[in-house]
C-alpha cells in the first residue's frame, strides 16, 4: 500500500472542508492560529514516516494530553485508578458539568476533563516535579527533545478556565481532588498548551499500535492488557459526545483536541495524525473527521 499517495490524495480532497469549522475561540490564544494550517502525519509500526502538509509546525495538541498523563497515571497505579474515574463514554460535552453532581464527584471517563483534572491531581501526587516528568515522558515517545509547554496559551486558559475551576471545585467537594485547586489546574493547563507537530504525535502514540511497547527503545510503557483498554476508552470516548459517531464513520480509537488535532491508531499497524483548527460544534476538527474517514474507506482497514 502507498501510504504517501493515500495521504497526499486525501489532503487535496478534504482541504476545503475547513471553511465548514470554527477555530477555538474560548481559550483567546487559540483563536490566533491560521485557519488554513493542515497536515497529515503517518507512522507504521516499522517507523517509516509519510507526511503532507504543515507537519512539522508545533501546535496546541489540548485534550489530546489527556492520554498521555492518563498513561502515565494508569502505569503507577493500575486498576487502583477506577476509584477515582469510570470508564463509560458522557455523551455530553468535554467540560460539562452535570454528571459530576449524580455521580458523587467521579469523572465518566478520563477523556472529559473533569477525568483528566483528577488524573492531573494524581500525577502531582506521584511526582515530585509532574510537568518536567510529563515532558521527559512525551519527549522519549517522540524521540524529540524540543517539545515544550506553551506558556501563553496556559497563561490564556487560566485567565478563562472557570469552567475547569468549577469542576475541580466540586470535584474537591466531594474528596476526589486531594491537592490545592490553583496547584491541579496550573499542571492541566500546561499539559494542554503542550505543542507537537503532526510528525512527533505520530510517533509518540506509536506504542499504543504496539502493545504497549515504544518501537523505538522497546520500553514497556504499559502493559498489553492496559494498552487494549486504553485503546477502548479512547474508541467509546476519545471525541466526546462524537465518539459514537466517529466509530460508526472511521472505526479507529482517536484522541482529538481544541487545537484542531486528532491522533488515531490501528492495533499493530500505524499512528496517524491530523492537524487543521477549524472545529466543529463538538469541539472536533472538521477537515480531520473527514480525512480519517476517507482514510479507512479508501484503505478498507478499520479495527471493525
Ligand atoms: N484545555 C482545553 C479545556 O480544558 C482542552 C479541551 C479540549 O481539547 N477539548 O477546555
Amino acid at each position: 500500500m502507498e501510504y504517501q499517495q493515500l495521504i497526499e490524495r486525501i489532503f487535496l480532497e478534504t482541504k476545503s472542508f475547513a471553511g465548514k469549522g470554527k477555530v477555538a475561540s474560548y481559550i483567546p490564544a487559540l483563536e490566533r492560529i491560521s485557519p488554513d494550517k493542515y497536515g497529515i502525519s503517518l507512522i507504521n509500526l516499522q517507523q517509516d514516516l509519510f507526511g503532507v502538509g504543515d507537519t512539522a509546525i508545533p501546535f496546541s495538541i489540548q485534550s489530546i494530553s489527556k492520554v498521555f498523563t492518563f498513561t502515565i497515571a494508569y502505569s503507577q497505579l493500575g486498576a487502583e485508578i477506577w476509584k477515582r474515574i469510570g470508564r463509560e463514554p458522557s455523551g455530553t460535552a468535554f467540560n460539562s458539568l452535570v454528571q459530576l453532581e449524580y455521580e458523587h464527584g467521579i469523572p465518566r471517563n478520563p477523556f472529559i476533563n473533569a477525568g483528566s483534572i483528577v488524573v492531573a491531581d494524581i500525577l502531582i501526587s506521584l511526582f515530585p516535579d509532574p510537568k518536567q516528568k510529563l515532558l521527559e515522558f512525551v519527549r522519549t515517545l517522540a524521540g524529540d527533545q524540543n517539545i515544550y509547554f506553551n506558556e501563553d496559551i496556559a497563561l490564556s486558559e487560566k485567565e478563562t478556565g472557570h469552567r475547569n475551576y468549577a469542576l475541580a471545585h466540586f470535584m474537591k467537594s466531594f474528596g476526589n481532588i486531594h491537592n490545592p485547586v490553583e496547584k491541579v489546574l496550573d499542571f492541566y493547563f500546561h499539559q494542554c498548551s503542550l505543542e507537537l507537530c503532526t510528525n512527533a504525535l505520530a510517533k509518540s502514540f506509536l506504542f499504543l499500535a504496539n502493545e504497549g511497547i515504544n518501537p523505538q527503545n522497546e520500553e514497556q510503557i504499559i502493559t498489553s492488557s492496559q494498552a487494549k483498554r486504553l485503546k477502548a476508552l479512547m474508541l467509546t470516548s476519545g471525541l466526546y459526545n462524537e465518539s459514537g459517531d466517529f466509530a460508526f464513520k472511521v472505526g479507529m480509537p482517536a484522541k482529538s483536541g481544541v487545537g484542531g488535532g486528532i491522533v488515531a491508531v490501528i492495533p499493530n499497524l500505524l499512528s496517524i495524525v491530523t492537524w487543521s483548527p477549524p472545529l466543529n460544534s463538538m469541539g472536533n476538527s472538521v477537515v480531520g473527521i473527514e480525512a480519517l474517514e476517507r482514510f479507512t474507506t479508501y484503505t478498507g482497514k478499520s479495527i471493525f
